[in-house]
């Protein structure tokens, strides 16, 4: 799917429709540290109840993540994810 790398679109800080970047973001590897990490770790080691089954994949695209910031106000909100196989953003 291509996609505008610009798009005119509502700002919620501005409350009106701006001129906005579009930004793709990337999926952050989980930390370590956190406890849910930890804990879900501990849990695919087994032991309490059995080596757990490895998390499903089976999806067959993932979902993309949009961020756009307005070029008047440099606030920037994310919008709905939808999958596709293949993205990119291209000049309009
Ligand atoms: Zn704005």
């Amino acid at each position: 799917m291509k996609y505008p790398k610009v798009k005119r679109t509502f700002c919620p800080s501005c409350r009106k429709h701006t001129e906005h970047e579009v930004v793709k973001v990337k999926k952050k590897q989980a930390s370590e540290l956190s406890e849910g990490q930890r804990r879900f770790r501990r849990k695919l080691k087994g032991y309490g109840s059995f080596p757990r089954a490895k998390p499903d994949r089976s999806k067959p695209t993932k979902k993309v993540a949009l961020l756009l910031r307005c070029k008047v106000c440099g606030k920037s909100h994310s919008i709905k994810g939808f999958r596709v196989k293949r993205f990119e953003l291209v000049e309009v």
